[in-house]
């Protein structure tokens, strides 16, 4: 089973957001609980797709 690490928690999720949420549009994964923790008031925030592993 292919999974994928969240760059922030560092776990290993099945589910993943590929979203920007830093001032330097970078691209990253999250898993649905850091996703729901950095949109939270953040300009920055963009939501690029849900990907499944
Ligand atoms: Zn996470």
């Amino acid at each position: 089973m292919r999974k994928k690490e969240c760059e922030k928690c560092k776990k290993d999720f099945r589910i993943m957001f590929r979203v920007q949420y830093t001032a330097d549009k970078n691209w990253v994964f999250l898993c649905t609980d850091c996703v729901s923790e950095v949109k939270r008031d953040n300009e920055d925030y963009r939501y690029g797709g849900t990907w499944k592993y």
